[in-house]
């Protein structure tokens, strides 16, 4: 049993293993079509994947930041040049993943892409008071 969202009023409709092609939605009567499986269903997947939304561009803004703390050598124009850096990095990978999640539909991705993109926001105030 695979459960997928409607495309139409998005409620969640409960398929059979395996089966495609076009089906009637219980709640609006619409038809849809179903492939088989190119959106992620299983609960534990999309934990993963938002999971992984939220933390990757974290970690990478982290990473930058620790990068940026051990170069600049902690004030300057040189470390303020890191940190520009990795803020445009943390942005970069955001944005492609944004991108990423609207292409695919995909809820989880996007929901944490954008709770993401809050921590990220916070941590640039958090850096920005201590330069
Ligand atoms: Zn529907």
């Amino acid at each position: 049993m695979v459960v997928i969202q409607c495309p139409h009023c998005q409620e969640d409709v409960g398929l059979e293993d395996g089966e495609t092609g076009l089906f009637d939605c219980h709640y609006c009567n619409n038809d849809f079509t179903w492939d088989g499986g190119l959106q992620t269903n299983d609960l534990t997947d999309k934990f993963l994947v938002f999971l992984f939304s939220v933390f990757s561009p974290s970690l990478s803004f982290i990473a930058s930041l620790l990068i940026m703390f051990i170069l600049g050598g902690g004030g300057g124009w040189a470390a303020l040049g890191y940190f520009v850096i990795s803020v445009g990095i943390c942005l970069f990978y955001t944005t492609i993943l944004a991108i990423i999640s609207v292409l695919k539909k995909n809820k989880p991705l996007s929901q944490g892409i954008g709770l993401s993109l809050l921590v990220s926001i916070l941590t640039i105030f958090m850096v920005a008071e201590t330069l």
